[in-house]
């Protein structure tokens, strides 16, 4: 194992304390994801257990593959299907899938995403004449989440605290919907693993008995149940091992507790502390940043972190027109490092709102700069897939109401919306699904015309049912394709859009087919619940490409280069100045959030904000994040142009190219303007502040020159 070497005193010391509870608080970048894989990797190594004996929790699916080709490569292992490795949502999927029968579901039951909830949460606000101007979905939704993540149920009435009783109501109608639609909601397949746990004690030994080990990434964000479930669990063995850090605590808003890291100690009083204070990722410039701008938190662990590694370069600060300028920054300082030989990979766009990707997203394509947006317009979130996952749910599970409804008429097969209304009304009428309906009292309630329309749909949904039992999930899915004639339909139309269409579903087939060979369990409802789990991540990230999240999202990674952008109070902190001072908690997780986005860079920070943004269409003027203020002045290096060559060996950045001031510019110059391009300067204003600029392409412009950041060429 000369592996072991890899780690500092310390990461050691965690690697083979590996009997008993052990805590691991440390800050970003101090190795604890390293600490947890090469803790796997040991106890393999050493037989003390069989890979099936180990559970492990990481953040996202992503984390959990990178996790497994680092074993891989440790220990020499192919195969990982007996290993568990995965987010608390899969885990608890696994269990549930061979247990659902013990708590009243059918185990091929189908997991309901975030668009299936609110789409379900909507049928129950109809059905109970609730009037959603009033009662905001997203909010009923949100005290759904917050009711199940602290285990309490419809009828927990008196756990509620103060509560809109019309919520109970929802919350007690949409689970019971669920149950009919043999569902679970994302925050059910936690909530019902443990009620599966406390109801059946046997089922729960034999779990506890399996995981030797369990370890948990990223421990300062699991939320109560997620902290009762590895507390079940570990209560046999007790090799219980959990890393995290608080000041990167940045979930609470999804019920995440950070006292659970105290709470840690308390319920496993021997359990052993190490603290890392090494951080091997950042330069000593972005560490300190990140120091200097978290240690205006009150409520935090007091940690030393430190480095290592080279000084590195300041960190750089661009000051944008608007966010159109702020993203043509962006891109093109992305062109010129690119240029300069960094891996696209390598950058990472940071921003606190998905509503910010989409100017990134078109400056990166107009400078074909490859990029990939990690969360949102998700590959599975495309409506043909959604489509065609909702055939493959259908075959799994013809009861399953929400996938039946979307696609009865897809492609058209002259099923109108009234006729659906209708089925609808009668399958509540009569308590059954809306497939039962059909097939039993079709002909009964329904007109010829209609009937027989109806009819040739049952029909061709048996069809495909009782064909896809032999077959692969690949098979299935091109069968679908087929039979429905989906395929055919977007293959006759010259809309471009249709052709994006039969590329993704193209996509999918090879999806399923990665799926097949990587799974032990190849069945359809496996491969339905593994994409399910994988709604934020698909295969095209694995490509070599310029990567946009949110914060939120860039949890664990790290780049050599990040752009922190939308620095600007109203954004990040996402709180409204007013609001400020009576939000002090809201802001130091804002502040928490800032500290994970400056610690995700390896080499290079640079931050960005606009003077002017576009806010709900309305141009509007901005003022900088507080958090600006909060880094001494001499770790920033203020920029008016693209970042240009790097020389990433030594790195350092090459001279910036200094924007013009009133004392160089003459009429008659020819200037390069970030957003408008190439102009000519027409005339200058007696005290130089003003020039009038004829633009090639976007005619005159007034610009004020202390803004503009004008370059001579
Ligand atoms: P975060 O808080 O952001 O999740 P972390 O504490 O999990 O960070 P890691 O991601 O495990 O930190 O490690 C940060 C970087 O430092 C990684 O690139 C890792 O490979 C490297 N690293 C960690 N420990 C060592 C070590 N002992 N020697 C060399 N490199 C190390
Ligand atoms: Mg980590």
């Amino acid at each position: 194992m000369e592996w072991l070497k890899e780690l500092n005193q310390q990461q050691l010391e965690a690697v083979l304390s590996t009997e008993g509870p052990l805590l691991v608080l440390a800050g970003a970048g101090s190795g604890k994801t390293r600490v947890i894989t090469y803790r796997i990797a040991y106890i393999l190594n050493m037989g003390l257990a069989k890979p099936g004996n180990i559970l492990a929790i990481t953040f996202t699916n992503k984390a959990a593959d990178e996790m497994k080709e680092r074993i891989k490569k440790l220990v020499g292992i192919e195969s990982f299907s007996e290993m568990w490795i995965s987010t608390f949502h899969s885990a608890c999927a696994r269990i549930l899938r061979m247990e659902a029968h013990s708590i009243g579901f059918s185990n091929n039951f189908v997991i309901f995403d975030m668009q299936d909830r609110h789409q379900l949460l909507k049928e129950c606000f109809e059905k109970l004449n609730i009037d959603q101007d009033r009662l905001e979905l997203r909010y009923v939704s949100r005290q759904i989440s917050n009711f199940k993540n602290m285990l309490i149920s419809p009828s927990d009435t008196h756990k509620m605290g103060d509560v809109d009783p019309r919520i109970v109501e929802i919350y007690r109608l949409y689970n019971k919907l669920l149950k009919e639609y043999n569902a679970l909601d994302f925050d059910d397949l936690i909530y019902h693993t443990i009620t599966l746990f406390r109801t059946n004690p046997d089922i729960l030994e034999r779990y506890q008995q399996k995981f030797k080990y369990i370890l948990v990434d990223e421990y300062q964000d699991t939320n109560d149940a997620q902290f009762k479930l590895i507390y079940l669990l570990a209560q046999k063995h007790r090799n219980i091992c959990v890393v995290g850090d608080d000041d990167q605590s940045i979930y609470s808003f999804r019920g995440a507790n950070v006292r659970n890291i105290l709470e840690f100690e308390n319920v496993f009083s021997d359990a052993k502390v190490i603290k890392l204070e090494r951080n091997y990722r950042s330069t000593k410039t972005i560490l300190s940043v990140a120091n200097e701008v978290i240690k205006n938190n009150t409520s935090r662990k007091e940690k030393k972190l430190w480095t290592e590694n080279n000084e590195g370069e300041k960190i750089y600060l661009y000051t944008a027109f608007d966010e159109i300028d702020e993203a043509n920054f962006v891109s093109m300082s992305i062109k010129n490092l690119i240029q300069s030989g960094v891996k696209p990979s390598e950058i990472g766009i940071l921003y606190r709102t998905n509503a910010q990707s989409l100017n990134f997203e078109n400056a990166l394509s107009s400078h074909a700069i490859p990029y990939k947006v990690v969360g949102s317009l998700r590959f599975f979130e495309r409506k043909e897939i959604k489509d065609i996952i909702a055939y493959l749910r259908l075959v799994t599970n013809p009861h399953d109401n929400l996938s039946l409804f979307r696609i009865i008429n897809v492609p058209k097969r002259g099923i109108g919306p009234g006729t659906v209304e209708k089925i609808k009304v009668l399958s509540d009428e009569y308590g059954i699904s809306a497939y039962s309906l059909l097939k039993e009292r079709g002909a009964m309630e329904f007109d010829r015309r209609t009937y027989l329309k109806l009819n040739e749909f049952i029909f061709l949904l048996e069809d495909i049912r009782a064909e896809a039992d032999s077959k692969s999930v690949v098979e299935v899915i091109k069968l679908v394709l087929d039979k429905t004639k989906y395929m055919e339909t977007l293959l006759s139309s010259k809309n471009e859009e249709d052709f994006q269409r039969v590329k993704n579903l193209e996509q999918l087939i090879s999806a399923a087919a990665v799926f097949e060979e990587e799974n032990e369990d190849k069945s359809l409802q496996n491969f339905l619940n593994s994409i399910t789990l994988s709604f934020e991540e698909d295969e095209a990230q694995k490509e070599d490409r310029v990567l946009l999240m949110t914060i939120h999202a860039a949890k664990g990674l790290e780049f050599d280069v990040v752009f922190l952008t939308g620095l600007e109070e109203g954004l990040f902190p996402l709180l409204r100045a007013e609001d400020i001072n009576g939000m002090k908690e809201e802001l130091e997780e804002e502040r928490r959030l800032c500290y994970v986005a400056i610690t995700r860079a390896k080499k290079f920070l640079v931050l960005t904000y606009a003077n002017n943004r576009r806010v709900f269409g309305r141009f509007s003027s901005r003022q900088r994040s507080c958090f600006l203020d909060e880094i001494p002045a001499n770790y920033i290096q203020q920029v008016y142009t693209p970042l240009r060559k790097i020389n990433f060996s030594d790195m350092s950045f090459n001279e910036n190219q200094q924007s013009v001031t009133k004392d160089s510019l003459a009429v008659g110059d020819i200037i390069q303007h970030n957003r408008f391009g190439i102009g000519k300067v027409l005339s200058l204003s007696e005290d130089l502040n003003e020039v009038l600029i004829e633009f090639e392409n976007y005619g005159q412009k007034r610009l004020l020159l202390s803004y503009a950041n004008l370059r001579k060429i």
